[in-house]
């Protein structure tokens, strides 16, 4: 039995690990989770669950959950998601926060000796030199939960030992994969956050139209699988059915491919090594399929994943600057403050008037997230002031 916590219950990834965690009790004992600020649907999984502790954003929300479940422990804010990150008795943490929120909690659960089933791409993306680092010295397992990351690894076992020559990472390209750069302008939210293949959280569809999303992807498989930029292509492939692959050196492919389904990679990331059945997982058809398309993206098309990879290969804090901005600016778009386009011309615009540490500490990325974040809505104001 593997006692886990949840961190992000109630989001997209968060709902699909209660899922998978409900229908394998007898290998999962959800212990504490945590939710931001949807309080109707946490209780709605407290209810199904029944964890030891919780953890809620705000401390109003946390006095009227604990009134109203005295068996439940609440906590509230940072210290509590600490809390619930390090309970002595929890094997697992299932970080599936959005955005740079979830990158202390990583650490702290790292530092006590917890494995770490990563969807929170967000945390390798800023502070991969320093979570590289925290996993060796504490001896525990990094487990991706992204599925192109689950792909990957998924393809390496067996293979430790064999020299990666290439990653091909797969993306759908978004719900404008089809558009031109043109055809980008004046787009709405509404068409934005409808994603062809996947039904994910508002924040990462965005990112999937953009392509900020592949771009994170990008820097999270560098840091997984130690491999140079140079070593990593990303392919468009508009069905989703190959979740991504890695060449060798002998130039054998090996890949995943299935039908698109999250749960899988998040069980596997609970379940491994082992595989256990998905309980109403579809099976891939391929004859229905009858072909699998791919192509090279068009990097001025998609201008985010240019950015992408110029932050990945200057390092240092350039990631976090890249990913701070976007998260700002991403959250502009979705209440209609500025324009589809604005989102890579913002994050451009940060990052070019950024000075760059070079081999900056957690305090430095955490000043350096908010720099970001206030450089964004700065330019925002300033462009509002001068129309
Ligand atoms: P979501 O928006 O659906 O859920 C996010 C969760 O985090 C919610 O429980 C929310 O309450 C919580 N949260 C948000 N802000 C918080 C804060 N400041 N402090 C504490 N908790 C906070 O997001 P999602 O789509 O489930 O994605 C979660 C993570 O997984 C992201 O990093 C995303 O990139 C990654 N991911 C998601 C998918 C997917 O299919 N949804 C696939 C691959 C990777
Ligand atoms: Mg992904």
């Amino acid at each position: 039995m593997k006692n886990i916590t949840i961190l992000g219950v109630t989001g997209s990834i968060g709902q699909q690990t209660v899922d998978v965690c409900l229908h394998h009790q007898d290998e999962f004992n959800v212990v504490a989770m945590s939710a931001g600020k949807n309080i109707v649907l946490l209780e709605t999984t407290i209810q199904k669950i029944n964890p030891q502790v919780v953890c809620v954003i705000d401390e109003k929300d946390c006095n009227y959950l604990q009134e109203k479940y005295p068996h439940i422990r609440f906590v509230f804010g940072s210290g509590g998601l600490d809390e619930i990150a390090t309970i002595d008795q929890v094997d697992i943490v299932l970080n599936a926060i959005v955005g740079f929120a979830g990158l202390l909690p990583t650490i702290h659960a790292i530092e006590s000796k917890k494995d770490i089933a990563l969807a929170n791409k967000e945390t390798l993306v800023v502070a991969g030199h320093i979570i590289t680092k925290l996993v060796k010295e504490h001896g525990v397992k990094l487990l991706p939960v992204d599925s192109e990351h689950s792909a990957i690894f998924q393809s390496l076992q067996g293979n430790e030992k064999n020299k990666i020559k290439r990653i091909l990472l797969t993306a759908s390209g978004g719900s404008f994969r089809d558009k031109t750069r043109e055809e980008l302008v004046g787009v709405s939210v509404k068409e934005a956050l409808n994603h062809p293949n996947w039904s994910m959280g508002a924040k990462i569809t965005i990112d999937s139209a953009t392509l900020f999303n592949k771009g994170l992807e990008v820097m999270e498989a560098k840091w997984l699988f130690d491999v140079d930029y140079d070593q990593i292509e990303v392919l468009i492939h508009p069905e989703s059915i190959l979740h991504s692959a890695v060449e060798f050196e002998d130039t054998s492919v090996i890949g995943q491919m299935g039908t698109p389904d999250m749960r899988l990679a998040i069980q596997y990331a609970l379940t491994y090594p082992q595989r256990k059945k998905l309980i109403n997982g579809k099976s891939l058809d391929l004859t229905q399929l009858g072909s699998l398309t791919f192509k090279k993206p068009d990097f001025n098309r998609f201008h985010a994943l240019s950015l992408a990879y110029r932050a990945g290969k200057t390092g240092g804090s350039l990631p976090c600057v890249l990913n701070g901005a976007n998260e700002m600016a991403n959250l502009l778009f979705r209440e209609g403050k500025i324009e589809f386009l604005q989102i890579e011309e913002l994050v451009e615009k940060a990052m070019n008037a950024h000075e760059l540490v070079k081999d900056p500490t957690i305090d430095q990325l955490l000043n350096i997230d908010q720099w970001a974040r206030d450089f964004v809505l700065k330019e925002i104001n300033e462009t509002c002031r001068r129309l």
